[in-house]
């Protein structure tokens, strides 16, 4: 491996973030966040985001971002020692503008480049904010659910959606309603739901450890305007229903997986992660089992760059960089492709 002359001792990793709707830039230093600065592109109510779109957006953003990410910090570019970007997964437009800027600032600096697993970089925020040591971690949001534990360099994944993530299932039921999503339909829906009274059956569909969401958002896209209609129901009601369906499907496989392992640590992460009614929901299961559940607030369960860069920062801490010819990005990047030789 090429050396940079870079002392481990004290590392600044600068990180970014745009594998979504969000572009983050974050700078992190020995575990110590400096900055961590984001712009969310928001679209208009019955509308999702298109990756071309969100792609021209993350390029409007990212370089007024990397700078507001280094003045907050305090920090010139001299003083970074490592450079980490997304390599997946997530889109694929909005992934190669956040690529080719890390790749950019690497050569331009003189620096190493660190591809990051996105959903690594979740988890290693979430350890890091919490101090949560080996817990059994949920990572749900608009692209991902997957129930993950730790086991001989790998995070493995011990349930997934088999088809759409709880997230993508709020966000395209906040479209049937026509729900704002600024600052985000997810966080929408949670307040509604708090004014919900009356529980609408839905399916629930976990198999086995995995979960489904697509049946559910296709039977409430079919029946929520007319139940409405019917003047029964409330949009409330059907937000506070579908909340308390899906979150008791991840509430049931997180325990199965924590009994497996004989954890008695949950972690949630990711953009759903910061739903309070579904930490709640965790941390009767985990009262009941004599468990802790770990949860960070928006700054840092919501993607960020500050997540890619404390990865990234583990990674050169064991010795891996990314060689300019790897430097590419993927679609598709599964948690437990990745060898985590950062932890024992
Ligand atoms: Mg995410």
């Amino acid at each position: 491996m090429r050396s940079f002359g870079v002392t481990v001792a004290m590392t600044i990793v600068i990180g970014f973030e745009g594998s979504a709707n969000k572009i983050g830039v974050g700078i992190v230093k020995d575990g110590e966040v400096l900055s961590n600065p984001r712009r969310t592109y928001i679209t208009p109510p019955g509308q999702g985001f298109l990756p071309r779109d969100t792609a021209k957006h993350h390029r409007q953003c990212v370089l007024d971002l990397t700078r507001e990410a280094l003045d907050q910090a305090g920090i010139r570019p001299e003083d970074i020692d490592c450079v980490a970007y997304t390599k997946g997964p997530g889109m694929g437009a909005p992934l190669v503008c956040v690529a080719i800027v890390a790749r950019t600032l690497s050569q331009l600096w003189n620096r190493p480049l660190l591809g990051v697993n996105h959903c690594v970089g979740h988890i290693e925020m979430g350890r890091l904010i919490t101090g949560a040591t080996n817990p059994t971690v949920l990572y749900v949001s608009g692209g991902n659910t997957q129930v993950i534990a730790y086991s001989e360099q790998r995070y493995r994944i011990f349930g997934e959606t088999i088809d759409i993530a709880v997230g993508n299932c709020l966000d395209r039921f906040a479209r049937v309603l026509k729900i704002s999503n600024d600052p985000s339909p997810g966080y929408n829906i949670e307040q509604m739901a708090k004014q919900g009274t009356v529980f609408v059956d839905l399916p629930y569909t976990v198999k086995g450890m995995d979960v489904s969401f697509s049946g559910i958002l296709s039977h409430i896209e079919d029946v929520a305007e007319v139940m409405i209609a019917t003047g029964k129901y409330t949009a409330e009601d059907l937000c506070y229903s579908l909340q308390e369906t899906v979150f008791a499907m991840l509430v049931e496989t997180t325990e199965r997986a924590m009994a497996h392992c004989g954890s008695e640590e949950v972690l949630i992460v990711g953009g759903v992660g910061c739903n309070r009614r579904l930490q709640e929901m965790m941390g009767v299961m985990c009262e009941q089992r004599g468990a802790k559940v770990f949860a960070t607030d928006e700054r840092f369960c919501i993607d960020n760059g500050a997540m890619i860069a404390q990865a990234g920062w583990e990674m050169f801490r064991a010795g891996q960089v990314t060689a300019l010819e790897d430097s590419w990005i993927t679609q598709r990047y599964r948690t437990d492709e990745v060898k985590v030789t950062w932890r024992e």
